[in-house]
């Protein structure tokens, strides 16, 4: 398998040296030079198969013998040993649960997927790799599952202070060992800048083997696609299957045109943001004006400059009128987001999380104008790690997880700092 910079296809690595570097020294994203399509006869027979059956299927199409497969294996087997379950709302409406993992977000997936991975592709090498991840919420608490006591590697999480949920920062900052979370007075775009400059100093890489663990990285994108070959495969009738996608950095969204190139039959898909609507802005009149994020009650999904939008780019050619052939945007505020978690609880029963909710309100409105459409929701996170806002907007409190419930107790570490590109390298050179 061969990967390419978004900034320049001449530009190519080696599966391996993607996942260990994680950006191309030009500061593009890297993309698999082809994207392989599965046999219609697998598509056609996705319900004969395990959900590890289909991931490892899709895995090693896309990875076209990079790793043995008996290898690969037990990566995929490893790292998906949960399930995705489809439950539906009503006939036209369904929610694809992808919290069942560790942290409770869908973010488990990937992380549990790199770790395997990076591991797999480190064997062998004396120095440690440093993992240096910006996190708005969700992700850091995945990575930090997904690595921990991982053997070679550490893991650094800057994440931004006050402006991640409770629960959320406790799964950032208890688990010790080699995961250290750094707790920044900034935003989360802030904390993704610092990273992104770290990876750009020579003198720092040249010194410490970095590499990153956000949604930039492949590795993390390509299980991603996994899940919507098992949503297809669980509904009933599927044809006009459209996925609605709540997102930030539109790693969730971009896994899904992967699945799509590989054959899977999806006939939209849907761009779910809250107030930070870049995406959605672009989709309806070719503009693309990123900016700094705004804070919302959807917060893992407060991104001003998503970084995979390079990518949903890439795959289009850059051409607009193509990716709005296939993608449609809707954005929301957060009394949009609240009207649709209570509209959830009230028609359905069911508890949505706000992210959800951002997508449960575009996959209406979609519907609105495309009746005989079976629209799969992603809902990528647990309501319970947003506790108090969603005790709050239903009055009622979500059913709590155990691995989830048990952190309350356990005491944070963190590491408060600045700002500061100057005083983050040189932490970084003292540490590591
Ligand atoms: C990360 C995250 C998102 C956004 O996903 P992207 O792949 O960055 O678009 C949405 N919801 C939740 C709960 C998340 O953790």
């Amino acid at each position: 398998m061969k990967l390419y910079s978004t900034k320049n296809k001449q530009n190519i690595a080696n599966l391996s040296k993607a996942v260990l570097k994680g950006l191309p020294d030009d500061n593009g994203l890297f993309m698999p030079e082809v994207i392989p399509q599965l046999p219609e006869e697998f598509i056609n027979n996705l319900k004969d198969y395990s959900f590890q059956e289909i991931a490892l299927k899709v895995c090693s199409t896309i990875f076209q013998g990079a790793i043995p497969e008996s290898d690969l294996k037990e990566i995929v087997y490893e790292a998906i040993n949960f399930p995705a379950p489809l439950v539906q709302l009503d006939e036209q409406k369904y929610i694809l649960e992808l919290f069942h993992g560790p942290s409770l977000a869908f973010k488990d997936f990937g992380a549990r997927f790199m770790a395997r991975l990076m591991s797999y592709f480190n064997q062998g090498n004396d120095k440690e790799l440093v993992i240096l991840v910006a996190t708005s919420g969700d992700t850091g608490g995945a990575v930090a599952a997904g690595f921990y006591k991982t053997p070679g590697i550490k893991v650094v999480i800057l994440y931004p202070s006050g402006k991640v949920s409770h629960l959320q920062e406790k799964q950032l900052t208890t688990l010790g060992h080699n995961i250290t979370a750094l707790e920044v007075k900034g935003t989360f775009d802030d904390c993704q800048a610092l990273v992104k400059k770290a990876f750009l100093d020579n003198e720092l890489t040249s010194n410490i083997r970095l590499t990153s663990a956000n949604s930039i990285n492949i590795a993390r994108l390509i299980p991603q696609s996994f899940y919507y070959f098992e949503a297809y495969k669980q509904l009933e009738n599927p044809s006009n299957a459209v996925f609605c996608i709540p997102s930030g950095n539109f790693g969730n969204l971009t896994a899904g045109l992967f699945a799509s190139k590989m054959r899977l039959p999806i006939h939209k898909f849907i761009a779910a943001t809250n107030a930070n609507n870049v995406v959605p802005e672009y989709l309806e009149n070719g503009n693309y004006s990123p900016r700094p994020s705004t804070r919302t009650i959807s917060n893992a999904m407060d991104v001003g400059n998503p970084s995979n939008f390079a990518r949903m780019e890439d795959l289009y050619g850059f051409t607009w009128n193509n990716m709005k052939k296939d993608i449609v945007g809707y954005s929301y505020n957060d009394i949009e987001t609240e009207q649709g978690m209570k509209e959830v609880m009230e028609h359905y029963n069911y508890v949505i999380d706000p992210h959800g909710a951002v997508g449960y309100n575009a996959l209406k409105e979609y519907q609105r104008e495309n009746k005989g459409t079976k629209g799969i929701i992603l809902e990528t996170a647990h309501p319970s790690k947003f506790l108090p806002d969603v005790k709050r907007i239903l009055g009622k409190e979500p059913n709590i997880p155990e691995r989830l419930a048990k952190l309350a107790n356990e005491p944070k570490e963190s590491l408060l700092t600045e700002n500061n590109y100057t005083l983050f390298k040189q932490w970084l050179l003292d540490n590591y």
